[in-house]
């Protein structure tokens, strides 16, 4: 039985990625901070530190993965700001130490790294895997070093390991500080009866925009492929956030204008205006292709807010 260990499981695209590699019949032990409140699941989970070499060391050398889904980070933007050291310190120290335990007791494990196009600059795009990097954010910043780790491993160590560059993707499982949650929760709320405003920072960012259970698929592609390559992830189709508003808000039978301000004060320190993706490469390499469009995602988070509303109500 293939062994897989994945760290942030209990993040958006951990819990998608665990739920494929436990129908995909692997063992899957996951890495958490702290001993788990719910009863047990289908994923063997160790807590560990990703401050803490010796016991990632221990824990690779006990559960010998085949692969190995890097994906915990402090990966909010925003906070990232404000905690730059912290933002470095778990998601490139992390990733330093992260690959250092393989080295020392997994030399043949296969590595992803949930990299992120926030290590690019917004223009030229769409970005391709070759695109400019010059993050606009320290998030940014600690996860253009924890790729260039990730790179490293593969170029001076020999090791399969591998980058994939996610471009935002969604999910009623999305941090609920996130844009997209933040958007979809106030459609389903103001078309219950709920009247006060949306405040967002800049409506006029672009993002593109998929549907999460969709890139954890192509993570698990990537550590199948013949050779280790670092592929963009992405729908290659760019709305900005006042399109994301519209299509939700629409869904809920409401005009986002009616319901939505802009506040500056939540504007970007430093602006990352448009991150469009080029999935080209991995369209021709691992067969994968996002189906899900960024005005359909608002649609199914509406959706899943409506019914996360009624649920108490039953
Ligand atoms: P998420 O929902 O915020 O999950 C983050 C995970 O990391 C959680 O399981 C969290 O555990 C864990 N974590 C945070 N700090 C940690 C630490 N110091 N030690 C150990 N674990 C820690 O993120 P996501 O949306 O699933 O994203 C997965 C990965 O993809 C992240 O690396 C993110 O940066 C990257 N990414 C995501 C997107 C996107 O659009 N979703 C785009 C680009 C890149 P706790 O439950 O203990 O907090």
């Amino acid at each position: 039985m293939r062994r897989a260990l994945v760290t942030g499981v209990t993040g958006q695209d951990g819990s998608y990625l665990c739920e494929l590699l436990v129908a995909r019949g692997y063992e899957v032990h996951g890495l958490v901070r702290r001993p788990p409140v719910a009863g047990p699941t289908p994923v063997q989970l160790h807590v560990g530190d990703l401050g803490d070499v010796q016991g990632l060391t221990r824990l690779v050398a006990a559960v010998d993965p085949h692969e190995v889904y890097h994906l915990a980070a402090q990966s909010d933007v925003g906070r990232s700001f404000e905690q730059p050291e912290l933002t470095q310190a778990t998601n490139a120290t992390g990733t330093a130490h992260l690959l250092e335990a393989l080295d020392n007791a997994a030399p043949g494990a296969r590595f992803l790294l949930a990299s992120t196009a926030a290590m690019f600059a917004s223009s030229p795009h769409p970005q391709d895997e070759d695109a400019p990097v010059d993050p606009r954010s320290p998030y940014g910043a600690s996860k253009a070093a924890a790729h260039r780790a990730t790179t490293l491993a593969r170029e001076s160590r020999g090791r399969f390991a591998v980058a994939a560059i996610l471009f935002n993707h969604e999910s009623p499982r999305r941090a609920g500080t996130v844009v997209t949650r933040r958007i979809a929760r106030a459609a389903a709320r103001i078309e219950a009866g709920a009247t006060d405003p949306l405040e967002l920072g800049r409506l006029g960012s672009v993002r593109d925009w998929g549907w999460a259970p969709e890139y954890v698929e192509a993570m698990w592609r990537m550590l199948q492929a013949d050779t280790p390559a670092d592929l963009v992830l992405a729908t290659g189709e760019g709305h900005t956030v006042a399109e994301f508003c519209a299509a939700a808000f629409a869904h809920a039978g409401l005009e986002w204008t009616d319901h939505v301000l802009h506040d500056a004060a939540l504007d970007r320190p430093v602006p990352d205006d448009s991150l469009i993706g080029d999935p080209a490469r991995a369209r021709s390499t691992i067969g994968w292709q996002a189906r899900t469009r960024a005005l359909e995602v608002a649609r199914l988070m509406v959706d899943a807010e409506r019914e996360a509303l009624e649920r108490p109500r039953r």
